[in-house]
């Protein structure tokens, strides 16, 4: 590695880090789980192994931590030599030779396991989050306000529309003090219930998908509305699609910013083609007063969420996850991406795991490498002074995320 990314990285490994985004649960629920060499393949992992042959039966099989661990290894190892050189597993073996000191292989992989179990007891969070990364804050989706102090959460947008579930918006009708007459109350609704989370103080936005949506009039949506109220029959996706778009309107008043996947799709089996972030384009044109943060790059699609930020004062651009799909893709994105957007709009890292908290740290060991070598090269071609790069950095890991989602660190 060329010293100047060598040193680069050293200063950034210094640097406070919010986590832009995770899926981690508080801690009391990882350490209530038995772990083991496995728990490192969990979470994407899956994705390289089954992409190479595994079955999801194998795969669910290794995750069982009550099965024999040798046996489990058998079954894993042809898999770990096709994939081992993914960005993916990258993460994992980091994390093992970080925290437990040993890299995965036939000859470790029981020793890593007794090191693992040794160390899934209260305090790991603060270990790996805050001692060994740096993080200040991580936010995280897991579908609830989280009690944990390095953990804040980011709803999904149905936790406003309820996914136009009638079900569900009468129970939040309930739960808020809202009568639920019409579509006419349907704002009313979202907006107590955006008040009760920012009451909460463990709330700092929500998490919208990519996906094609379509703009229902208002007579058309207040009909199909009334239809659902009566038991009659209904249009399902004009109620939806017409509260998803007040929902984002509502939250963009309350100033909360609206997290949006794009692209790449988690799991095998996909048709990414549905997430692709174009879809993005018409709705943030609709709602100028909402500000957008578009997730993982849109991979694929990394030029085009790029020109987008250039062109949307209101769309941001977060690398989290995109690391670990890929480092070369990565740098490639993040140095357009430089020419291209203002760099307050870069957002530089997001574990995006739930179970294998250590293996952020991998993936951080991962963003810091690719932020320093794009920062690097502008040096290195007299573009930008070190001073400049370091602060480059900051911004994209710590104050960029901390400005767009308001908070008080
Ligand atoms: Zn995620």
């Amino acid at each position: 590695m060329p010293d100047l990314t060598q040193r680069l990285i050293e200063a950034m490994t210094e640097m406070p880090v919010i986590d832009a985004h995770e899926h981690l649960p508080p801690e009391a629920e990882r350490v209530a789980r038995d772990v083991d060499v496995f728990t490192l393949f969990g979470h994407y992992t899956h994705n390289d192994l089954i992409s190479a042959g595994m079955t999801r039966e194998q795969y669910d099989w290794l995750q069982d931590p009550s099965q024999d661990l040798d046996e489990r290894w058998r079954v894993l190892e042809p898999f770990y030599a096709r994939t081992r050189h993914t960005s993916y597993v990258r993460a994992a073996r980091l994390a093992a030779q970080r925290f437990y000191e040993l890299d995965i292989a036939a000859d470790t992989y029981a020793e890593i396991t007794e090191r693992m179990k040794a160390a899934n007891t209260p305090g790991i969070y603060e270990r790996v989050l805050a001692d060994a990364c740096n993080i200040r804050v991580a936010l995280t989706q897991v579908g609830r306000v989280v009690d944990d102090e390095l953990l804040i959460a980011v709803l999904p947008l149905a936790s406003l529309t309820a996914n136009g579930n009638l079900g569900g918006l009468r129970a939040n009708a309930e739960r808020v003090g809202v009568e639920l007459r019409g579509l006419d109350d349907c704002d009313a609704l979202m907006e107590a219930v955006i008040a009760e989370h920012k009451r909460s103080g463990g709330v700092v936005g929500y998490k919208h998908v990519s996906t094609d949506l379509t703009t229902p009039d208002r007579a058309t949506a207040a009909r199909e509305f009334g239809a659902m109220l009566a038991g009659q029959e209904y249009d399902g996706r004009a109620v939806s699609d017409w509260l998803t778009h007040r929902a984002l309107d509502l939250a963009g008043d309350a100033g909360l910013p609206v997290a949006v996947h794009c692209g790449i799709i988690w799991d095998n089996w996909n048709d990414f083609y549905d997430r692709h972030p174009r879809y993005m384009i018409p709705t943030a044109l609709a709602h100028r007063g909402t500000r957008f943060d578009l997730y993982h790059a849109g991979i694929p699609w990394v030029r085009e969420v790029g020109v987008m930020a250039k062109e949307l004062p209101n769309c941001w651009l977060n690398l989290c996850w995109c690391h670990i799909i890929s480092q070369r893709m990565s740098v490639s994105a993040l140095d357009e991406w430089l020419d291209m957007v203002p760099l307050s709009k870069i957002i530089g890292f997001g574990g995006d795991y739930n179970k294998p908290v250590e293996k952020v740290y991998g993936h951080l060991v991962m963003a810091r490498e690719d932020i320093a070598e794009v920062l690097a090269g502008r040096v290195e071609r007299g573009t930008m002074r070190y001073g400049e790069a370091l602060e480059a950095a900051r911004m994209m890991l710590f104050d960029n995320p901390r400005e767009l989602y308001g908070l008080e660190l």
